[in-house]
């Protein structure tokens, strides 16, 4: 206060009573305000635009979110029927993308092919050396890990490649280095603690050994018992027909090579009517549409993550996003982002500095989705429009 403030009160005020005002009108004020930050639950949290602002921890704050990055098929190279199909000196393919597939809570992808040095029953080809049966040395599940993942689904039409066999050992071995796995039926689901919660994990496919797809019943009940002793259901699936010319969620029955892969738009839905928060599908080897029923988050396929060798890269084969999705603790989705990748010439993901995959999941949200306000961003961002 300045002394002139204070000659100027002083003329018409006894020196007790400008104490009392100053008390009043300065320093109540002042230790009000830092009682009321210090007692009320208010945290600091960035507004997403690089300003931060004082908000209640009861409003969801990025670190109340769980963060899932989801990838598609990883085929990381086949020793059948030549270790010639592996990247050379035992290169892991996932190291460009290490620090983004890393960076989250939790991270998904399709493991498809069996995890096993040598030795199987290999699935009857015609012609062996164009036969697609996929035979990972054990190593490939070091490389997984050392990307980050968490977890993965088993429930693809390559798990049965080398029998029972093939399935018993790939099993063994991401149970020994600590990766979570789901989808076959010796093995339909499994649960993984992340920030205080139970997510639990389970996959489907139409193919032998797998949890079926087509079969809604039993689905519903495996999907049901595991909400019940988990908070967050994550459902995985690898269906739908394949092939650069398959991009379209058709909402129909799917036919691929004589084999029903189901109608994968009902089959989500149905996910979720029975208590899925989050559905992930793989297996049309293309990336297809982004969906949200029910505030939960579905994607229909996330294409050609990481395949090495033996896969067609061409035009959208080659392209796929990497999803880092954000979900509430009650599993409703709350925004997400696409970092685009591109598999060049024997493949393994790099970034695409062209970022094809988000123009085409654009593309294909206008077209399959209309009905979905999707705001997407040139950046990748993406969530509902308000
Ligand atoms: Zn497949």
């Amino acid at each position: 206060m300045s002394d002139s403030f204070n000659a100027v009160m002083s003329l018409y005020m006894k020196s007790s009573t400008r104490n009392a005002l100053m008390l009043c009108g300065v320093v109540v004020p002042i230790v009000a305000t830092v009682v009321y930050f210090k007692t009320v639950p208010f945290k600091w949290i960035g507004n997403g635009r690089g300003n931060f602002v004082h908000a209640p921890i009861d409003q969801p704050a990025d670190d109340s979110l769980i963060s899932l990055i989801a990838v598609g098929d990883m085929m990381l190279g086949t020793n059948y029927p030549s270790a010639d199909l592996l990247p050379a000196n035992g290169q892991n393919i996932l190291d460009p993308l290490k620090d983004i597939l890393r960076n989250a809570d939790l991270t998904f992808g399709n493991l498809e092919g069996t995890v096993l040095n040598s030795g199987g029953d290999v699935k009857a080809c015609s012609d062996p050396s164009k036969c697609y049966a996929f035979r990972q040395p054990e190593y490939v599940v070091d490389h997984l890990k050392d990307a980050g993942f968490d977890m993965v689904s088993v429930a693809n039409n390559h798990m049965g490649d080398f029998g029972e066999p093939g399935r018993t050992n790939t099993q063994k071995v991401l149970k020994a280095k600590g990766i979570k796995y789901a989808g076959l039926e010796t093995c339909p689901w499994d649960t993984i603690h992340v920030k205080g919660l139970v997510i639990g994990l389970t996959a489907f496919a139409p193919n032998s050994g797998c949890l079926k797809l087509n079969e809604y019943e039993r689905a519903k009940k495996i999907i049901t018992e595991l909400d019940a002793i988990s908070d967050i259901v994550l459902v995985s699936f690898h269906g739908g027909a394949e092939g650069r010319s398959r991009t379209n969620v058709t909402r129909k029955t799917e036919e691929f090579v004589g084999e029903n892969r189901g109608n994968v738009y009902e089959f989500a839905h149905m996910a979720i009517d029975a208590g899925a928060d989050m559905v992930l599908g793989h297996g049309p080897h293309v990336t297809r549409a982004i969906d949200c029923y029910k505030g939960k988050f579905i994607t229909y396929s996330m294409g050609n993550f990481a395949t090495y060798a033996r896969f067609s890269l061409s035009g959208v084969s080659g392209i796929a996003p990497v999803y880092k999705l954000y979900f509430k603790r009650n599993g409703d989705f709350v925004r997400g982002e696409i970092v685009s990748i591109q598999q060049l010439g024997e493949g393994g993901p790099t970034i695409d500095p062209n970022k094809q995959v988000l123009a085409e999941i654009r593309r294909l949200c206008k077209m399959d989705f209309p009905e979905i306000p999707w705001d997407i961003t040139d950046d990748g961002k993406f969530e509902l429009k308000k």
